[in-house]
């Protein structure tokens, strides 16, 4: 379809069921001072906004925007990255539900079922993935594996057509609104841990699955700890081959690196704006340490979106993602820190109490929510290991 027509059907798409968006540049005192990144939500507000989010994305879907690039067979449009990126930015002119609930589940564990899935979990649940009928979760970390992800206690043992699985996930995004879960699990303990592992898909509302929110430094309830006693999973529901679940991770892990390659997933552009409105507005804008300051953490995002644009390039090109996708989390990660360490400097005490006064209080969200981005998708040492190790070819870390 070209690209003319395929614009025109989206906008009358897009002006029957959303709103354009308003003039919301921002300014001093105007709307909403959110400042970006990581927002902490109680688990009710995070289940009202999947609500709406699921609703848009049936619309979406069934319109045929929900997934432009997606196989026709299961639901896409079978259209270019081109196209995608058309409807992207038109659809960005307009007021949509937050689609962030979604990221993990079409961003990371689709993927890898259409990769190692059977052709019955394809068939079952892609589509409805992709329609936002289902939303998938990442069972990986454990309280004893995490950046040592191949150290995985949770055991999955073989009972005729199916497997029975028993042990305790952490940490686990969205659980409590997820319908299923990629659940990576030890099925040889004989074996070198990278060896004896297979991955899953299990129903987070199957018997034996217990789901417990974990409370934030940042006051937000998104993820949980997930307890697994005896339930049971179709062999049917296994994803790759027995034992090579670390293949099956892998996919999964590449995807998770990509998510922030040339997109602005974190919110680093909003942050960079809030900030300058911020030394502006409490008369720091002469400040000569604040700013250079400002022109470092401002260098480093604009890098961010150079990168970005690498990124596209490696994309069109077709080369899959690898171990240099890990550059765009640390560079995203070490961005939002220094920003939230000059933002404490120049918004100051005004942070730690709502005063009502417009975007100061607010920044305690991004602030206290900025260390839990080093961490989660593996943490920043991982990240600089594996650039160290695997792009610029240092020696291995020792094995200790
Ligand atoms: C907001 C958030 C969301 C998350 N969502 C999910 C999710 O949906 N699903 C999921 O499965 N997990 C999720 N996680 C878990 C995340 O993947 C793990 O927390 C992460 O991999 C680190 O593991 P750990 O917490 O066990 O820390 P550890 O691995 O115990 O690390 C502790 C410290 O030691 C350092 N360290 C460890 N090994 C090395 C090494 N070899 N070299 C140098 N330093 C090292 C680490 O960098 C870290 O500073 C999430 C985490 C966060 C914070």
């Amino acid at each position: 379809m070209d690209e003319v027509t395929f614009l025109d059907e989206a906008r009358r798409f897009l002006d029957q069921h959303a709103t354009v968006r308003v003039d919301d540049s921002l300014a001093w005192g105007n709307g909403d001072d959110r400042v970006g990144g990581r927002r902490a939500r109680s688990s009710e507000a995070v289940l009202e906004e999947v609500a709406t989010a699921k609703r848009w994305k049936a619309l979406e879907f069934d319109a045929g925007f929900g997934w432009i690039t997606g196989p026709v067979e299961y639901g896409g449009r079978g259209l270019s990255a081109g196209h995608d990126r058309l409807y992207k930015e038109l659809r960005s002119g307009y007021d949509v539900p937050d689609l962030a609930s979604f990221t993990i589940s079409l961003g990371m564990v689709c993927p890898t079922l259409i990769a190692h899935g059977t052709d019955e979990v394809r068939d079952r649940y892609v589509r409805r993935l992709h329609r936002g009928e289902l939303i998938a979760c990442q069972l990986f970390s454990e309280p004893g594996a995490g950046s040592d992800l191949a150290s995985v206690a949770t055991r999955a043992v073989r009972d005729g057509d199916e497997w029975v699985v028993d042990g305790q996930k952490v940490w686990t995004s969205g659980a409590h609104y997820t319908d299923i879960g990629e659940v990576l699990c030890r099925t040889d303990p004989d074996a070198p841990k990278h060896k004896g592992l297979t991955a899953f898909v299990v129903d987070m509302k199957a018997p034996g699955v217990t789901i417990r929110p974990l409370k934030m430094m940042n006051g937000g309830a998104e993820f949980n700890e997930v307890f697994l006693d005896g339930v049971r999973i179709h062999d049917s529901h296994r994803l790759g081959a027995v034992d090579d679940g670390w293949r099956t991770a892998l996919t999964t892990l590449m995807s998770e690196r990509s998510l922030g390659a040339g997109r602005d997933v974190f919110g680093v552009e909003r942050a960079i704006e809030m900030l300058r409105l911020a030394i502006v507005h409490l008369g720091l804008a002469d400040d000569p340490i604040v700013r250079q300051r400002f022109a470092e953490v401002y260098i480093m995002a604009k890098t961010i979106g150079y990168n970005g644009l690498r990124a596209d390039e490696r994309r069109r090109a077709g080369v899959p993602p690898g171990p240099l996708e890990s550059i765009f989390k640390l560079a995203n990660t070490n961005t939002l820190t220094a920003i939230a360490s000059l933002a404490s400097h120049v918004v100051g005490v005004a942070m730690t109490a709502d005063s009502g006064a417009w975007g100061t209080f607010s920044w305690s969200e991004f602030v206290s929510s900025t260390p839990g981005t080093r961490i989660a998708a593996g943490t920043d040492e991982i990240m600089r290991n594996i650039l160290g190790e695997r792009v610029l070819g240092l020696p291995k870390e020792p094995v200790g």
